[in-house]
């Protein structure tokens, strides 16, 4: 087949025809006013495919452009224009800075776009160490204001452009979690919520009062716990307009930005400190990075992979393949690198301490070497680098992300690799020569984070390049339909992205207990239209129908093992899975 009947192919589902009135169109203008509302195609196309991940769902026609976008400058605009789109039963996202594809319609084109960027509104209350924010305010800014008030916040691994309210609500979680809560329900003490209807809720300590914003829960059922949790809703619960977050104190001295685009580091002051040490060996990392954990010292840490380090070190995607093809996969499997940032919270002498105590773990205890670091940032406190990770193909996904028990994300990461090796064989991901995920400790090391970034050639995923190859599709889409929830299953290990969101519910449900189900009938409660993201729930499980190839008889066997005896008993009776 040649690849112009290839691109013809792949773009053969049409979307379907816009449903928009001229009236309610009119009548959402009236609400932002003529300047605030567009259907300007070419400004509508902006809002397609926004973001993480966003190659695969865009190029395969998943995500549309909206019909029209909106701006709404406040909370009762917003309750308006979701109370009219209820009426006339239209379907509507809301986004905030478009950091996740999960923002863009899915497969219709009947959409409003509700874009919230016009609030922009931060409180920074310093004495009493929290902050009032609205949806449009960025991390980057939210630190730069923390940063001179002596306070500091976590940041996202999506880097310093996310809105914080959204990755509040999405997943809200990076390396500087370790210490302060990984779970954002916990650092949110208030929010103001705009249900799928349009009523306007105050939930958590704003059900008191604005004044209180500075500790969680007001006596009385908490309402934030029905829109709130890990990668829950994906925007299919209401908007969130408001909301207040604890902020937590840091040292004094400032973090001195340095350079332009690739150059650009944050200079770090005495009290801030990094040290990379290399390990003998991965057991031996893993439990110096656990131990560290136990003593509670540290800001952070997490394992470093070595295509990281080409990454960072390389200009363009052309340096990225010219350092990279001289790594050996013996190089990778011998490098153990633990990045740990100390932090004296209270003084320097905090801080020289903790550096003493992690020596005796990591280097007289595991055998681990202190290397020559760098004392500069360009990934933790404010991450310029983000955008470094398309870098060697132009595509980047964490197709496996989320948390678990050590012994589960151990064994997870073991099986991941391997599994991996035959998509590698296939062409269809990158080889990072045998590397291992990346994984980071959360809540003074309680849990462990973990991150497989697979990253397919985003040229073969295009039905317009001529490099084009449905192999690389279909392979991409097996290994996250069927390879990773095999092992989460398997396991039990919590993939933030299982969630019957860019997995099908109905095959992980029942292996969880038909969770779905009653997340179905809140939703239905709350939005029995089904207009806020319409049809968000079931887009996976469209896509296995057109496609049902990409579900192995494997992940069904064990699925089905799964959902019967649980997962603990499934692996302990060793079922051969
Ligand atoms: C390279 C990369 C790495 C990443 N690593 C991490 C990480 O380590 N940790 C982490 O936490 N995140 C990570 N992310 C995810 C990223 O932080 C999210 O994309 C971000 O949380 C979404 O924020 P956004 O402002 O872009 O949201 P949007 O794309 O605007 O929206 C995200 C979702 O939330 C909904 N939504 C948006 N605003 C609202 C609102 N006000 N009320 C209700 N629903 C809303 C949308 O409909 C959508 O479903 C990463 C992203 C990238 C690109």
């Amino acid at each position: 087949m040649s690849n112009e009947e290839k691109k013809q192919e792949a773009q053969a589902a049409a979307p379907p025809a816009p449903g928009i009135t001229e009236e309610a169109y009119s009548e959402l203008g009236a609400i932002v006013g003529a300047e605030y509302i567009t259907r300007d195609p070419v400004i509508c196309q902006a809002y397609n495919g926004r973001g993480y991940g966003r190659e695969a769902f865009w190029y395969q026609g998943v995500t549309q452009k909206p019909y029209c976008v909106v701006m709404p400058k406040n909370t009762q605009e917003v309750s308006r224009i979701v109370k009219l789109c209820y009426r006339y039963d239209i379907p509507y996202t809301s986004g905030s800075t478009y950091q996740a594809a999960a923002a863009s319609a899915m497969f219709r084109t009947d959409f409003v776009m509700i874009d919230l960027q016009r609030m922009d509104k931060i409180v920074i209350d310093e004495k009493n160490m929290y902050a009032i924010l609205e949806p449009s305010i960025i991390y980057a800014q939210l630190l730069a204001e923390l940063y001179k008030r002596d306070m500091y916040f976590q940041v996202p691994g999506g880097g310093g452009q996310p809105s914080v309210v959204s990755n509040q609500m999405f997943q809200g979680q990076g390396v500087l979690c370790y210490r302060i809560s990984p779970w954002p329900e916990r650092r949110m003490n208030g929010a103001e919520w705009v249900t799928p209807e349009g009523e306007v809720v105050q939930c958590g300590i704003f059900m008191d009062n604005q004044e209180h914003a500075f500790w969680g829960q007001a006596p009385g059922p908490d309402l934030l716990g029905i829109f709130k949790g890990n990668t829950a809703w994906w925007g299919t619960l209401g908007i969130l307009t408001k909301i207040s977050t604890k902020v937590y104190p840091f040292q004094p001295e400032p973090l001195v930005p340095d350079g332009v685009q690739r150059e650009a580091a944050l200079n770090l002051p005495p009290r801030v400190r990094y040290q990379n040490y290399t390990l003998p060996n991965e057991d031996a990392l893993k439990n110096a990075m656990r131990e560290i954990g136990r003593e509670q010292i540290a800001g952070a840490m997490n394992r470093v992979p070595a295509f990281w380090r080409t990454i960072g070190r390389s200009h363009s995607r052309q340096d990225f393949w010219d350092l990279w093809l001289k790594v050996t996969p013996e190089e990778v499997a011998n490098t153990h690198i633990l990045r740990v940032l100390f932090i004296g919270y209270t003084s320097l002498k905090q801080l020289e301490y903790e550096m003493k105590v992690a020596e005796d773990i990591v280097v007289k205890k595991y055998g681990g070497v202190a290397r020559r670091t760098k004392q500069t940032d360009d990934g933790t406190f404010l991450y310029s680098i983000v955008t470094g990770m398309w870098k060697p193909t132009g595509f980047y996904a964490s197709e496996m992300v989320g948390m678990g028990g050590y012994r589960a994300t151990w064994q997870i990461n073991a099986d991941e690799i391997e599994v991996t090796k035959n998509y590698i064989k296939g062409g269809v991901f990158f080889d990072q020569y045998g590397e291992h995920p990346w994984y980071a400790p959360f809540n003074l090391a309680r849990v462990i984070y973990s991150e497989h970034m697979a990253h397919v050639d985003c040229e073969k995923i295009d039905p317009a390049n001529p490099r084009f190859d449905m192999n690389s599709v279909g392979g991409l889409l097996t290994f996250l339909e069927s390879e990773v929830p095999k092992l989460l299953v398997k396991y039990g290990w919590a993939n933030l992205f299982g969630n019957g969101h860019i997995n099908s519910k109905l095959l992980l449900g029942p292996t969880m207990h038909n969770y779905h189900i009653w997340t179905q009938k809140i939703k239905s409660e709350f939005d029995p239209k089904d207009v806020c993201r319409k049809g968000l729930a079931d887009h996976m499980d469209m896509i296995i129908a057109g496609a049902p190839m990409i579900i192995t008889e494997d992940f069904k066997a064990t699925a089905k093992q799964v959902a019967e005896s649980g997962w603990k008993d499934a692996e302990l009776a060793d079922v051969g899975l």
